[in-house]
């Protein structure tokens, strides 16, 4: 079996993108993985290839905003497989009308943040409790570089939704370290997935953003997910607390090449 073989994951935002990626690479190391998400049946598409290839998954329709419902993602993968290992609190929201101070509404901000920030913190309340019971595990959290660099195009909900994500992720990382418990931010860079796809829906957005890329490219799900396995595995055993970077470069550069 592989690098996972008996442990337990939970990915949030499971159903597309970073989260389907990051599910299938788990479970292809020999995790069991709860698969949350308000999208049923992009969840279920997830756990149908993770059958498909061999391996152990459930669907689980879960609003990581409402503090039931990731109690409940949390208690089934207690039920279902005996324990949790791994919290991958992924899924987020960037709402298209999301800008600066005087355009993003307060109904944007709230929902914003009770998806982006709320969410991770009710993932947390409940999954660290469930990694305690297990004897330790693994926290990580999505946040993004745009949590380190502002924008001419603002995204202020998202934004700062993200900082607070990074915020939180210290924090519990230094309130759970003697517990065995590591907590990381991953930060993904600009991504050919279809969240940022659609936002930036014209080549000329598109090529404004990537002039700020130093791999001239954007980045890929797939690519998150070898970032997560890293951090979720004990190859990352001194890492905790982290920002970490996975970005074409975009929070080291200054001026990009041409
Ligand atoms: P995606 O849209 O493909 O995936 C996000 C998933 O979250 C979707 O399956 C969606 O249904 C789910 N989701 C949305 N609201 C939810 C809720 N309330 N409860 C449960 N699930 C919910 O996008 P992605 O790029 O894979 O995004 C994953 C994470 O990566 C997000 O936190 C996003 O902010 C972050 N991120 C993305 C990029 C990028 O360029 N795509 C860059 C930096 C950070």
């Amino acid at each position: 079996m592989g690098e996972f073989a008996d442990k337990v994951a939970v990915v949030t935002g499971g159903a597309s993108g970073i989260g389907r990626e990051t599910a299938l690479l788990f479970a292809a190391e020999g995790a069991a993985v709860v698969v949350a998400d308000i999208a049923d049946a992009g969840a279920g598409e997830t756990t149908a290839l993770i059958e498909q290839a061999g391996g152990r998954a459930i669907s689980l329709h879960a609003d990581v905003s409402q503090a039931a419902d990731c109690e409940r993602m949390v208690a089934a993968a207690e039920a279902t497989y005996g324990r949790l290992d791994i919290l991958f609190n992924n899924a987020g929201i960037m709402h298209p009308g999301d800008g600066g101070a005087a355009e993003t509404t307060e109904e944007i901000w709230d929902l914003t943040m009770a998806i982006n920030l709320k969410g991770v913190f009710f993932g947390c309340k409940y999954g660290i409790a469930a990694l305690q019971r297990a004897g330790g595990g693994v926290v990580i959290n999505t946040a993004s570089f745009v949590a380190q660099l502002g924008a001419a195009t603002p995204q202020l909900a998202y934004t700062a939704s993200k900082g607070g994500v990074l915020a939180m992720t210290r924090e519990l990382a230094v309130i759970h370290a003697r517990q065995n418990i590591r907590v990381n931010a991953l930060c993904p860079g600009p991504l050919q997935t279809k969240m940022l796809m659609d936002y930036l829906d014209t080549d000329e957005k598109k090529q404004r953003r990537l002039v700020h890329v130093p791999l001239g490219r954007f980045g890929l799900a797939a690519e998150m997910a070898q970032a997560a396995l890293y951090l979720a595995s004990d190859r990352s055993s001194y890492v905790t607390g982290a920002t970490f970077n996975v970005d074409g470069g975009i929070t080291a550069a200054y001026v990009t090449p041409e």
